[in-house]
């Protein structure tokens, strides 16, 4: 019998997982200097949470979810996304009625059962923040900031920040009735488009289908009521006093239903790397005390290749590899004492000594883990308190005092 990865799923080894920890580790370096505090919460929910949240209408509730139940009978789901488990551990915690502020990040798998293809997992991982209790702007701009920084510090070039409002309760209703009007007149709607209209119009503006066909289609900022107006240009207004520069984009209205005002979007090229919104009433929407809260979270897959294709991660330090080989057995027990020793310093990556080979074989060895050093433990050096280093790239060799090296 033979077994392979779940559709959708890989196996990630060696400098592919590094780049994972690299890059968890730089953001929240990042999220730390903003004081954000890291929050994990479980992999799977009570499914009903993300129906509530995240909207019944959208692909990932009504096609995407990994849902089961467990021996007791409970409705369960992998989740999908992390903002639900958030908001839910927000409120459970009781953290609406003691924190006047909170920022939190956090970093893990997600599921979704999409169509595998290059960038799209079944399982994938995503990095994200939520700032809760903050109704400001401001508080749309520093996560647009954090997320473009994080992004930034990855060594992807040709960053692109979208940006849009999506309206409050008193402007988005007439917004969203001039919507159903301008579709109903459409003939040639794709079957999803069909079934939102009448619940959620504004998902028919991304539409992969049908989005191509709107023209002359209403702009939600022809709606926006006075409130709405002056928030979208304070973030603008925030975002160019940081240096940051940005497109308004209409169409943007993001998959999931619980946004409220400020949507974002930062590409790279053709990809989405990182989204984001504002969603203002889902905190009491799901039990919670009213509280204004703005989020975003990216794909850290994408991410990654997006930093690859723009040539860094590779760039980011890759320690020297070496490994310790003995010419005579006897040494062995100082050159594991060696070994150990040397890989705390933190500054190479150390592997070896092995025993029973004879010294050509470990070099063999050395070569096919492709060692960039071998340091050889011979008797008459290590009489003379000597170790060989031999370069495996170009071949050359020489002798240093053992007690320098460290
Ligand atoms: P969303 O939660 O849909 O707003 O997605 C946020 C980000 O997660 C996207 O911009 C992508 O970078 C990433 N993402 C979403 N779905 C997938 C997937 N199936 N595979 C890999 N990355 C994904």
């Amino acid at each position: 019998m033979s077994f392979k990865a779940p559709r959708g799923t890989r196996d990630i080894f060696a400098r592919d997982a590094q780049d994972f920890s690299i890059l968890e580790r730089a953001a929240s370096e990042i999220f730390r200097n903003r004081a954000f505090i890291e929050v994990r919460t479980p992999i799977f929910e009570d499914a009903g949470l993300f129906l509530r949240s995240i909207g019944q209408e959208t692909d990932i509730v009504s096609k995407e979810m990994y849902l089961f139940e467990d021996k007791k009978g409970r409705k369960l789901a992998l989740r999908p996304e992390g903002t639900a488990g958030i908001v839910r551990a927000f409120i459970e915690n009781r953290f609406d009625l003691s924190f006047p502020e909170g920022k939190f990040f956090y970093g893990g798998q997600m599921f979704r059962y999409e169509r595998p293809q290059a960038g799209r997992y079944r399982q994938f991982n995503q990095i994200g923040a939520e700032y809760f209790g903050n109704a400001s702007p401001a508080a749309d701009a520093e996560m647009i900031i954090t997320a473009f920084e994080i992004l930034e510090t990855a060594g992807i070039k040709d960053l692109k920040i979208h940006i849009n409002s999506l309206g409050c309760q008193n402007c988005r209703p007439l917004f969203r009735s001039e919507l159903i009007k301008y579709f109903s007149s459409k003939t040639d709607l794709c079957s999803d488009c069909v079934n939102r209209l009448e619940k959620n119009p504004l998902r028919l503006l991304d539409c992969k289908i049908d989005s191509s066909k709107f023209s002359g289609v209403p702009a939600m900022s022809a709606f926006w009521c006075p409130d709405c107006r002056e928030n979208f240009e304070t973030l603008k207004g925030l975002l160019s006093s940081c240096g940051l520069s940005f497109e308004t984009d209409d169409k943007l209205v993001r998959g999931l239903d619980y946004y409220t005002k400020t949507v974002f979007e930062i590409r790279s090229g053709q990809d989405t790397l990182a989204g984001g919104g504002r969603y203002d009433n889902l905190v009491k929407e799901l039990g919670g005390q009213n509280t204004a809260a703005v989020g975003f979270a990216f794909g850290t897959e994408r991410v990654i290749s997006a930093a690859r294709n723009s040539g860094s991660l590779n760039s980011f330090a890759q320690k020297e590899k070496v490994f310790i080989a003995i010419a005579d057995e006897e040494l062995f027990k100082e050159a594991f004492a060696f070994s150990i020793k040397y890989s705390k310093t933190g500054g190479v990556c150390v592997s070896g000594p092995v025993n029973g080979k004879s010294l050509t074989s470990q070099l063999k060895f050395a070569d096919k883990i492709a060692a960039d050093k071998t340091v050889i433990f011979a008797k008459t050096e290590f009489e003379q308190g000597k170790i060989i280093i031999k370069d495996m790239k170009n071949k050359t060799q020489s002798e240093q005092q053992l007690q320098n090296i460290i």
